[in-house]
This record gives structure tokens, C-alpha cells and sequence, in this order.
């Protein structure tokens, strides 16, 4: 059976804890490998590395760092097939999916490599008699990013990417579900030509991430995952003086308004919806129609829509969407549907007795559709994340609008209309962090920030951007006095008048 184990100072490090987990093969519904879960000593061993390398990489100087950071965007680049592979093969994408998640990690890459321009301070020259202000931006020192499943390259680039090139040193804790593309990033980083130690990888489950939020040497930590959790990880990180940024769960709405092109809409839905079989914090699991005409027609032409979802392995080229993670979560989707139906929901389209021929034991499920959820349903308030939309009639626009504003999460939010001042009326006032206007699935590029609302964000900087450097920095600001008779005479601060 294939081991995966830590990678610590440039090397792949063998675990000792004998504390195992299985990597299943969702396609195939069996374990394909087991990742090492590491002890507390193990992780305090990667947090040493970082440490004992930070002082060199701090001080490289930011157009080397950014040196290391194009190579490591070609060497990913040219690693992008067996990357695709591997985390479709544990995550269950499709591979243009696979492609997709490590391209949309490559991009914040691609962004860092701009760090000599970004971490640039700032200075006033005569600012009094003879003396002049300046800010840097410096790095905060060991740096730790904690990720979730479901976007196992794109995730921990976003984080140790523009963390690195800011000239911190970086322990990532991947989700033990899908671990093998950050350790193959982590040797291609090194790979790349960043010093042993710069980036490390540990393996493990509560026992890593508490060292991690316990360990006085760690600076910051970056938390994306579910909301339990990452408020659990924002309330300890600063409990313990770190800095600490926590990104939760998302049950994010798709406005639809009577004026809207309802093909575009249906298309749209039908991949924002259902791809990746809905394991995407910015999935909209829940479609708003206002007005009963729209809704009416909205699942007159959506459920043949749902019914013919092109469902396959995950290495198809072809498929809408692979199958679920694990089985437990395929239950956990299907407990869903049954509290939904329960609930007095109308289940248009059932997908849980979906197989897939020839792959009998994969973690499969059709695609479901559910009619008239309303906001009190426990169905709506939680997040599925599974190949489900639920339709929530709303009567006009300020309903709509109430919907998203009202939910315990804040991810992110659409609408599709043909009306410019409804849209923008929308965007406004709607309590939510990313807007997408005739946009299904609005995550911004690279170079703006990443971040819900609500339950959805924990901290208040976002991910990647310029909000990125800001979070992965701290800033130092020196008044400096250097009138030509400061040498000669008694240096005193001069005092305001
Ligand atoms: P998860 O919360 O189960 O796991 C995330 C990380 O936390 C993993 O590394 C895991 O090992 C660790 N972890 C799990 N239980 C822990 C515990 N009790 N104590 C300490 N650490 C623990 O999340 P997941 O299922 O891997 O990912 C899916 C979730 O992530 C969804 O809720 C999704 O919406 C969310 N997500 C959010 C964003 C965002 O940017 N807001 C992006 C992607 C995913």
C-alpha cells in the first residue's frame, strides 16, 4: 500500500506515529493509500525547519524570492498533467476541474511573483525639520496554513504562495482526504530553489493542527475549511497571539429575476450547481426565482436538465461531475435530501440511487433538485456540499435580497437580470462578500482578495490580493532625523509646537 508521509527540510520525512489514515479512490470506492498522521514532536520538527530557514530567506533579497516563485510556476506548469491526475484520482473531480484548481492556485503564484513591487513601503520626505518617515513591510517569520479538501492545490497556494514571497518560512497541514498534491508542490518548490525548510508539509489530523494553534514559534495561521472549525481555530490562534485568518462554509444563492435570459441561467446553474459534484465553497447550492412565472419555468427546464447530467470517473475529460469524497460524506448528502423531503420540500429530481456502471462501488450520486425550501428549513440554514439546488421562491427583489443577507453565511452571492439598476441596487445592499452579476461563480482573480461574510470569514483580511500581503506582512514605520549637526550635537527629540 502507498504511503504518504511529511515533507520537512527539502526532504520527504518517513511519519513515526504509526497513526494512519486511508486516501481512498472515490471512483473506485477503496482505499488507495495511507497518509501518515503526524505526533505533536513530528510537527514541532517542521515548525524547527521553518524557524532555522527563516532568517536566511527573510533577508533574500524580494526579486531573488520572486525568482524562486517563476520557476516553481514553470515546474507546476509542466508538472500539470500528473498534478491533475493525482488530485482527481483522491478528490474526485474531473480532470479539467483538477486543472482548473491547480491553474486558479498558479494564478496567485503568478501574482506573488510581483512581491519586489507589492511589499514596497511607503515614505514622506520632511515630514519635520530634518526628518523623514518611512514603513516596510516585514515578514511575521513561521507561517502555517491549514486546508481543506476540496481545493487541494489551489488552496495551499493561494496561502504559502504569496506567504513565501513575502519572506515568511511555511508549514502546510492539508486535509488528510486528498494530501498528495501538496507534498508533490512542496518538492517542486524545492525544486524551484527555495532553501530547505522554506516550505514543509505535515501530515495529520487535530493533534497537527493544535500544535500548529499552540506552538509559540508560529507567527500566523490561514484556516480554510468548515465554520465550526474555523472559528475553533480563530478563537485559539488568538488566544495563543497569533494572527489568524479563518475562511468557513458557504450556502451561497443565484438570484434569477423575470427579465433574465433563462437559457444563460439554466447553463450557468447547471456548472455552478452540480460540478464538482458541489464541493465548492463558491457552489450556489440554492436558485432564487422571482416571481412565480420565473420559477414555473425555471424547473420546467430544469429538471431534464438535471436528470441528464453526464456523470463519470473522475479522470473523464467528458463528465459534469465525478463522485462525491468519501462515502461518509455521500451519506451525509443523502441525510440531507431526506431532511429536505422531510421537511415538506418537493423533490423534483432524487439523484441518491445513482450508480455507475462498472464503477458499482464509487462514492456516486446523481444530481437533486428540490422545490420550495423555505428559510426556516434546517436543510436551507446548512451547507450540503453535494450535487444538490434547492429552489427558494421569493415574490420580488427585496426578498431576494433578504435571502442571502439573512443566512448565517456570506460567501457569495448572483444575480442574473437584465436590468442595470436592479443589479447594482443588488450588489449594494446584499450582506455578502462576493457579488457576481450575470456571473455564476464570482471568485475574484489573483490580484483583488478572496473572502466571504458572516459565518463564512473569521478575521478581517481576505485571501491573496493585496490583502494577502497585508495579512502574511507587519509593518515597521522609522522616523528618522538626520539634520547635518545630528552627529555633533546632543540628539534630543524635537518638540512640537
Ligand atoms: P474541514 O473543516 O473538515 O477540514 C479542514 C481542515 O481542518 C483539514 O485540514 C482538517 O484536517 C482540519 N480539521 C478537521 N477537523 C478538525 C478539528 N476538529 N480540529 C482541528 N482541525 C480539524 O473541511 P473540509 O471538509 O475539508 O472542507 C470543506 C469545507 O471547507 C466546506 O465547509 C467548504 O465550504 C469550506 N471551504 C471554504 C472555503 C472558503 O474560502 N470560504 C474554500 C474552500 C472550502
Amino acid at each position: 500500500m502507498k504511503k504518504i508521509e511529511h515533507y520537512v527540510n527539502g526532504a520527504i520525512v518517513e511519519g513515526n506515529s504509526g497513526r494512519l489514515h486511508d486516501v481512498l479512490n472515490p471512483t473506485e470506492g477503496k482505499v488507495q493509500a495511507q497518509v501518515s498522521l503526524a505526533t505533536k514532536s513530528e510537527v514541532e520538527l517542521a515548525i524547527a525547519a521553518a524557524e532555522k530557514a527563516f532568517p536566511a530567506w527573510s533577508s533574500t533579497n524580494p526579486q531573488r524570492r520572486a525568482r524562486v516563485l517563476f520557476n516553481f510556476k514553470a515546474l507546476v506548469e509542466k508538472d500539470m498533467d500528473n498534478l491533475a491526475r493525482m488530485l482527481s484520482s483522491e478528490h474526485g473531480k474531473t480532470l479539467p476541474d483538477a486543472r482548473g484548481d491547480v491553474q486558479r492556485g498558479l494564478d496567485v503564484i503568478e501574482f506573488a511573483c510581483g512581491i519586489p513591487h507589492l511589499q514596497k513601503g511607503e515614505y514622506t520626505e520632511g515630514a519635520g525639520p530634518g526628518i523623514d518617515l518611512y514603513s516596510m513591510r516585514q515578514p511575521l517569520g513561521v507561517c502555517a496554513g491549514i486546508t481543506p479538501f476540496n481545493f487541494p492545490a489551489m488552496i495551499p497556494m493561494w496561502m504559502f504562495g504569496v506567504a513565501i514571497a513575502c519572506g515568511n518560512t511555511f508549514v502546510v497541514k492539508p486535509s488528510e482526504r486528498d494530501p498528495s498534491v501538496p507534498m508533490r508542490l512542496a518538492e517542486l518548490m524545492t525544486e524551484a530553489g527555495a532553501p530547505e525548510g522554506v516550505l514543509n508539509v505535515v501530515n495529520g489530523d487535530k493533534e497537527a493542527v493544535d500544535t500548529l494553534l499552540e506552538d509559540p514559534r508560529v507567527e500566523a495561521i490561514s484556516f480554510v475549511g468548515s465554520s465550526d472549525i474555523a472559528q475553533y481555530i480563530y478563537a485559539n490562534g488568538a488566544a495563543n497571539n497569533k494572527r489568524v485568518q479563518g475562511f468557513g462554509g458557504a450556502k451561497n444563492h443565484m438570484i434569477v429575476m423575470p427579465d433574465a435570459d433563462m437559457d444563460t441561467v439554466v447553463n450557468q446553474v447547471i456548472g455552478s450547481a452540480y460540478g464538482s459534484a458541489g464541493e465548492r465553497c463558491m457552489a450556489t447550492p440554492v436558485i432564487v426565482p422571482v416571481g412565480k412565472e420565473t420559477a414555473d419555468k425555471l424547473v420546467e427546464m430544469l429538471i431534464p436538465r438535471v436528470k441528464s447530467l453526464n456523470i463519470g470517473p473522475s479522470l473523464s475529460e467528458e463528465a459534469d461531475l465525478g463522485p462525491l469524497v468519501t462515502a461518509a460524506h455521500k451519506q451525509r448528502v443523502a441525510d440531507y435530501i431526506q431532511m429536505a423531503v422531510d421537511e415538506g420540500q418537493d423533490l423534483l429530481v432524487d439523484g441518491r440511487d445513482f450508480v455507475l456502471e462498472g464503477y458499482e462501488e464509487g462514492y456516486f450520486m446523481g444530481g437533486t433538485l428540490l422545490d420550495n425550501a423555505k428559510p426556516e428549513h434546517q436543510s436551507y440554514v446548512e451547507e450540503i456540499f453535494g450535487p444538490v439546488l434547492q429552489i427558494v421562491r421569493a415574490d420580488n427583489l427585496e426578498e431576494a435580497i433578504a435571502l442571502p443577507s439573512d443566512h448565517q453565511y456570506g460567501n457569495g452571492v448572483c444575480i442574473f437580470t437584465r436590468n442595470g439598476s436592479a443589479a447594482r441596487d443588488f450588489a449594494n445592499r446584499v450582506q455578502v462578500g462576493m457579488v457576481g452579476i450575470n456571473v455564476p461563480i464570482p471568485v475574484p482573480l489573483a490580484y483583488h482578495t478572496f473572502g466571504g461574510w458572516k459565518r463564512s470569514s473569521f478575521g478581517d483580511t481576505n485571501q491573496h490580493g493585496p490583502e494577502g500581503v497585508k495579512f502574511w506582512t507587519k509593518v515597521k514605520t522609522v522616523t528618522q532625523r538626520w539634520p547635518d549637526d545630528v552627529l555633533s550635537s546632543d540628539f534630543t527629540i524635537p518638540t512640537m509646537k
